[in-house]
């Protein structure tokens, strides 16, 4: 085994594989952006080392410094994580080339799967069902287009080089083609700098089912299979293990082609084979087909682990420091559910756009697995993606883990941005869910159900009484205050989101009071716990940056009312667009002394995996163009201005 090692990546997987390193007595060595000199994976590491500026390509994207601080720290082998370089075989040709162990595939291996087109080629070679299509290397449209047409719509466009669903247009019928192809290209040659795609049979009632493959490049074993067909638009939502439905024969059917691929190659590491199931009539050995390899670490490892019992880092630091594999594959044996959900900081009423802040408050429920790389006053930048934690549960049943999962993110508290806690909280209940009916499109489906504001009801008003119980701060003890407070009602008001709440306050006893809101009055009680509304338990509250109060499912932040404060956005009118997430200029639309006209598109910014499109919010001219392409921002900079209406 290594006696220390570096971990090339940052945030929870970076944490995570601390966690493993210090379980098998390996030190660690962090990198770190200047963004990134207080977080997480830096305290956690034994050393760390400065590696450059915040964005990717100044950082963590930045081989040659990061096999730098390798050699002068005395690590003897890089952890890529994922994402990152976790699958650039140049770089693990760099690694090796500097006497340093990549732990992880060939470069090789890695070269051979990293082009989808190569890799089903391979993979069918290798006797493995791929998804049938055109993956040939003529790339002229009208023979792409008769490709289509042979295949039957509908069809998938997909870029070769594509990940994070990139490059990628469903086709329903042949006059749409030409129009989806030149945007599927443009994307890829943008984001992937290669423009190839190839043609793809769309598979109706699809569903996700991948493999998690383990080889030490003589053998290969499975370690059983995930269901990710909670997507929204081809991105991982809730992902699960083992796939609801499956068989036994469906299952070693998937092991066994899975295995052949990594044999195929000579595969050493993990690695995660990705399956498309047409799931129209169960899970069926025949109707699963190869979709791509991601020769990495998966972000969905934990559900792995939790059915297996196993550590699959620590198996990746064994393979890597020479040993065989650990397990034979009749020694692999599987027990229970597990389930993981995405945490993201992302504002779902506003299109699920990435959001930033810093994190006044975080906690997770006992009873789940929580990998996070924040804590408590760390901020969310505009510079990474912006997931929070992955919440994980495990338990002998699937009723019983996604229950659990259920009340995992109800009990999960996050203050200082929005989250999709509630959107997942609303996947965890859905019924088709619940019954394991999942396929691709189930997000969707149900898309506005799922992300629907709850109504205000009685939790509301119990958290408002809650808030202004606590920015009252009424004097403890017994009798304290009594005198000043009892049987007069105080006015005590507090800014939410919404706007101001302003409450009645009246003390009836030293630990007892009535809270009356917009007419509706609750009694609240105060004990060991905090004040206890309408009945209800004790909500948890916590003073920082502001008043944060949780209840299960919700939560609600305000502040201390200053009547003096005057509101900030007040003045902007629509004369400026401004950014309403941090991101990155992909194009300025409009020059100048342009007419536009309301909903015209001004500028496209791209977002993490997403581009958006920003519009003019009316009518006119444009005066000013602040921004240029290829330029970062942040949020609320101003990017167009408008003429002053007339
Ligand atoms: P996976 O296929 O492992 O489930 P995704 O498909 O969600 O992951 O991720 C798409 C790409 O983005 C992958 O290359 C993954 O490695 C990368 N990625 C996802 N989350 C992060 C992160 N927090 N930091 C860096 N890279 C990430
Ligand atoms: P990426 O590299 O972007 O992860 P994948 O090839 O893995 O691309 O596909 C991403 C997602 O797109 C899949 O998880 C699935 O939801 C959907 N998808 C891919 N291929 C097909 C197909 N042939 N039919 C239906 N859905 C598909
Ligand atoms: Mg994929």
């Amino acid at each position: 085994m290594f006696d220390k090692i570096l971990i090339a990546n940052r945030g929870e997987i970076a944490c995570r594989i601390i966690d493993t390193a210090r379980k098998l007595g390996v030190a660690t060595v962090a990198v770190y952006s200047d963004a990134d000199a207080r977080a997480r994976h830096v305290q956690m590491a034994d050393q760390a080392v400065p590696i450059g500026g915040p964005a990717p390509r100044d950082s963590y994207l930045r081989g040659e410094a990061i096999i730098a601080a390798a050699l002068a720290t005395g690590a003897q082998a890089i952890h890529p994580g994922y994402g990152f370089l976790s699958e650039n075989p140049d770089f693990v040709d760099q690694v090796t080339a500097a006497g340093l162990v990549f732990i992880g595939p060939s470069a090789q291996a890695i070269r051979a799967m990293g082009l989808k087109d190569a890799a089903k080629a391979l993979m069918e070679q290798a006797g493995v069902p791929v998804v049938p299509g055109y993956h040939g290397t003529n790339q002229d449209p009208e023979h792409l287009a008769g490709a289509a047409e042979a295949i039957g719509y509908p069809v998938l466009i997909k870029a070769v080089a594509g990940g994070g669903g990139k490059g990628m247009r469903r086709v329903d019928a042949p006059a749409d083609f030409a129009t989806a192809l030149a945007s599927a290209r443009a994307e890829a040659a943008n984001a992937f700098g290669n423009e190839a795609v190839l043609i793809e049979k769309y598979i109706l009632s699809p569903r996700h089912i991948e493999m998690q493959v383990f080889g030490d490049g003589r053998d290969a074993v499975h370690l059983f299979e995930r269901d990710c067909s909670l997507q929204r638009r081809h991105q991982k939502v809730i992902e699960e293990a083992p796939a609801p439905g499956m068989t036994d024969g469906m299952r070693a059917a998937m092991g066994a082609a899975a295995v052949r691929a990594a044999k195929a190659i000579g595969y050493a590491g993990a690695g995660t084979i990705e399956f498309i199931v047409d799931g129209s009539d169960g899970l069926r050995e025949d109707r699963f087909w190869f979709m791509e390899m991601n020769t990495r670490l998966q972000v969905e490892h934990p559900v792995t682990e939790a059915i297996t019992g196993l550590d699959l880092v620590e198996w990746q630091l064994r393979v890597a420091a020479g040993e065989p594999l650990p397990l034979r594959q009749d020694q692999i044996s599987l027990t229970g559910h597990a389930f993981e959900a995405r945490l993201y900081a992302e504002d779902v009423a506003a299109g699920f756009l990435p959001a930033t802040g810093t994190l006044a408050h975080l906690a997770f429920p006992p009873g789940c697995r929580a990998d996070t790389g924040v804590r408590s006053g760390d901020v969310i930048s505009p510079w990474y993606d912006p997931m929070i934690a992955k919440v994980i549960t495990h338990g002998p049943t699937r009723a019983i883990a996604l229950s659990q999962l259920a009340r995992a993110l109800d009990e999960t508290h996050v203050a200082g941005t929005v989250t999709n806690l509630g959107f997942l909280s609303a996947l965890a209940r859905h019924p088709g869910f619940a019954a394991g009916q999942v396929d691709t499109g189930l997000i969707g489906r149900d898309l506005a159900a799922l992300t629907a504001v709850p109504v205000a009801g009685d939790m509301d008003l119990a958290l408002q009484a809650t808030a202004v119980l606590a920015a009252a701060d009424l004097p403890q003890g017994p009798l304290a205050g009594f005198a000043l407070w009892g049987g007069l009602a105080h006015t005590v008001a507090v800014t939410g989101p919404e706007g101001v709440i302003a409450a009645q306050i009246t003390l009836t006893a030293a630990d007892r009071a009535t809270v009356t809101l917009g007419g509706t009055s609750v009694q609240a009680h105060r004990g060991p716990a905090g004040w206890s509304v309408a009945g209800q338990p004790p909500f948890t509250v916590v003073l920082a940056g502001g008043i944060h109060v949780f209840a299960p499912g919700r939560s609600l932040t305000v502040q201390r009312h200053d009547p003096l404060a005057r509101d900030a956005a007040a003045g902007a009118g629509s004369d400026v667009t401004l950014a309403p997430m941090p991101g990155l200029v992909k194009a300025v639309a409009v020059v100048a002394g342009q007419a536009v006209a309301q909903g015209d598109a001004l500028c496209i910014l791209e977002a993490m995996k997403m581009e958006h499109a920003l519009r003019a919010a009316r009518d006119g001219v444009v005066a000013e163009v602040l921004v240029q392409n290829g330029q970062q921002i942040e949020a609320g900079a101003a990017l167009i201005r408008l003429e002053a209406e007339a």
